[in-house]
């Protein structure tokens, strides 16, 4: 048995196991690896809107120049058009908050002090930085897209003979200074407004870096371009356009709202709408457009709200807005968790029922072998106490049989206990071997012999009265009580008979050395009660006894002989006929087995 626990642990328990762990680690590698999948996808999509955006703030740049362009067509003087260049633009341009106007060596031509509240902001914030008298942290985009500022800057610097902040070692050195090698790698972070799930964990610094610079290093040797600053805290966005023959550089602070309206129709873009859908996991997504404070500023699903912070992917749109974000959500944020948890769950519950089902199989296996292995068993003692009890009688007859036939016992009366017991062995024999016969024909499933009506009654006292001789000389005292005239029933008699013989002889074996046989009729059912007063059967043990081959106490140990068959074939018998055989303990000690066979005639009781 510890064997073959063994070979189940080794041959299907472990390996089953080792399967089970290696399918739920596959389960989790593939999750993974789709997640992955879905985070590029979104990148996809976050940077596509990104570009286009981009492309926005740049087609406004372009709007800007050909608007300049016009009113430079139309103006008498390049003069006149940049004394009034803050009133022009905004009456030609929508998205002008305030037109400027500014010479290379500083001089600032409009707006003028008299141009309104913002204009008078707008200089009184920009002046220092537009006339090149202050650096300031700004963030500068030009058409080509090659960030310049600084190299050019240091030619600007060179040519003017001026001294610039560049130089000053206190200032902090530009990224591409960086890059290109001129100043030690500087720790400058900037956290970015968002924290995307597609990060998995990695940095969330800002790409974008702002450039220590004055107006005229921003400009450069480029035509036009924009620029972002943060003033107070508050992004101003400016694109500034230089023709090509004059010394004037035109400009505009950009009104932001109007420039994120013209954001919005991106979202709905039928490139950026598909992407969106084709993401395949089931999950749905929205696009933000976040400001520079995180603040969502346009959706592609009206009313829609997510922690605006932990975008599933986003991209920094950079320089042309500093700290924007084209942001990605999950439209159900537990959509995700959910599918994981499901997966998570459904994988739990496989591995659950694998595991019930090897451990109900492994357990169904032992209790088989068990059962095998005690059926085994009993079927080596059922030999063994066959044996024995076909070699008691068969001595005893041979004995008795051979003292007869020499002629040693002389008086009548001793002569004629000896042929008792011929008989009685003889009859031992017969119950045994019809015993053993009969299990088989049951167990062959052959067909039982003919049944006819029949007087229980009858049967009972022909059994008692063969039995008599067998019980007188074993001392036991045999009464019968008979409460019915006669109990008709349909079956076999001599079957049974043989049930009340095997029952009597139980009694006789182990019932001591008193009995009863009580014959009635209970409702309806012929009932044959055979009691005496032996050790009785263990509760636990009172089914277990009907079973083939089952004894309760080694013949060899106990020394009385029996195959185990007798209460089966009672039971089965019994069973046949639409009965039964059962125990129950004697009131006062002893055991009482009791035969129920149903009346083919109803009777009264006497
Ligand atoms: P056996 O040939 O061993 O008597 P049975 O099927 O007739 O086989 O009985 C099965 C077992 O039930 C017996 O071995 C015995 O232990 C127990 N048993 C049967 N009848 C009695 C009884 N009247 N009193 C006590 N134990 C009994």
């Amino acid at each position: 048995m510890r064997r073959s626990a063994w070979i189940f642990l080794a041959a299907i328990l472990l390996p089953s196991l080792a399967l089970a762990w290696m399918a739920v680690r596959s389960a989790r590698d593939q999750q993974v690896i789709v997640e992955h999948q879905q985070a590029i996808i979104c990148q996809d999509i976050t940077d596509a809107l990104a570009k286009r955006i981009q492309d926005q703030v740049e087609n406004s740049r372009s709007t800007f120049v050909q608007t300049t362009d016009q009113l430079l067509e139309k103006s008498p003087s390049t003069q006149l058009l940049a004394m009034n260049f803050n009133r022009k633009l905004r009456n030609a341009w929508d998205l002008a908050e305030v037109g400027f106007a500014v010479d290379l060596r500083g001089l600032i031509y409009s707006p003028g002090p008299n141009d309104g509240l913002i204009a008078r902001t707008f200089r009184d914030d920009n002046a220092r930085f537009l006339s090149n008298r202050e650096n300031v942290e700004v963030f500068a985009q030009r058409p080509s897209k090659a960030p310049k500022i600084l190299s050019q800057a240091f030619d600007l610097q060179a040519d003017a003979g001026q001294e610039q902040s560049a130089k000053d070692p206190n200032q902090p050195p530009s990224q591409q200074a960086v890059q290109q090698g001129q100043f030690p790698a500087q720790k400058v972070q900037i956290e970015r407004q968002v924290v995307p799930q597609s990060n998995f964990g990695q940095s969330t610094a800002s790409n974008t870096l702002p450039e220590e610079s004055d107006f005229r290093k921003v400009i450069g040797t480029e035509t036009s371009g924009t620029l972002a600053r943060f003033l107070e805290d508050k992004l101003r966005i400016m694109v500034w356009y230089r023709p090509h023959d004059g010394s004037v550089v035109y400009g505009a602070q950009i009104l932001q709202s109007r420039l994120a309206d013209s954001f919005r129709p991106l979202l709905q873009s039928p490139d950026i709408k598909k992407n969106d859908t084709a993401i395949s996991s089931g999950v749905e997504y929205s696009l933000a457009i976040l400001d520079d404070r995180g603040k969502p500023i346009a959706l592609s699903r009206p009313g829609f709200a997510a922690d605006w912070k932990h975008p599933f992917a986003a991209t920094e749109i950079g320089e042309a807005l500093p700290h924007w974000e084209a942001a990605l959500y999950p439209t159900d944020p537990k959509q995700l968790h959910r599918s994981a948890a499901t997966l998570q769950l459904v994988l739990g519950l496989i591995v659950a029922v694998l595991v019930a089902a090897i451990l109900l199989g492994g357990w169904l296996m032992a209790s088989d072998v068990r059962r095998q292995m005690r059926l085994a068993k009993q079927q080596t003692d059922f030999v063994s106490n066959v044996s024995h009890e076909l070699k008691t009688p068969l001595t005893a007859i041979r004995m008795f049989a051979d003292m007869l036939s020499e002629g040693r016992v002389e008086e009548r009366e001793r002569q004629n206990k000896y042929l008792r017991i011929i008989s009685a062995e003889s009859a031992r024999l017969t119950r045994l071997i019809n015993n053993v016969l009969d299990f088989a024909r049951m167990e062959r499933g052959a067909p039982s012999p003919e049944r006819r009506p029949c007087d229980l009654v009858e049967i009972v006292r022909e059994v008692v009265s063969t039995c008599q001789p067998h019980l007188d000389a074993a001392n036991v005292t045999l009464s019968l009580e008979i409460d019915a005239q006669e109990l008709p029933v349909t079956g076999d008699p001599d079957a049974l008979a043989q049930i009340i013989l095997n029952l009597i002889s139980n009694a006789e074996k182990y019932g001591g050395h008193e009995a009863v046989v009580r014959v009635s009729q209970q409702n309806g059912f012929g009932c044959v009660e055979v009691l005496d007063r032996g050790t009785g059967i263990p509760p636990k043990k009172k089914e277990v006894i009907f079973q083939p081959f089952h004894r309760l106490d080694d013949s060899l140990a106990s020394g009385v002989t029996g195959s185990g068959l007798g209460l089966t074939l009672a039971r089965r018998t019994a069973q046949a006929h639409g009965g039964n055989v059962t125990y129950s303990p004697r009131p006062g000690g002893g055991s009482c087995f009791t035969l129920t066979l149903p009346l083919s005639v109803p009777v009264k009781t006497q």
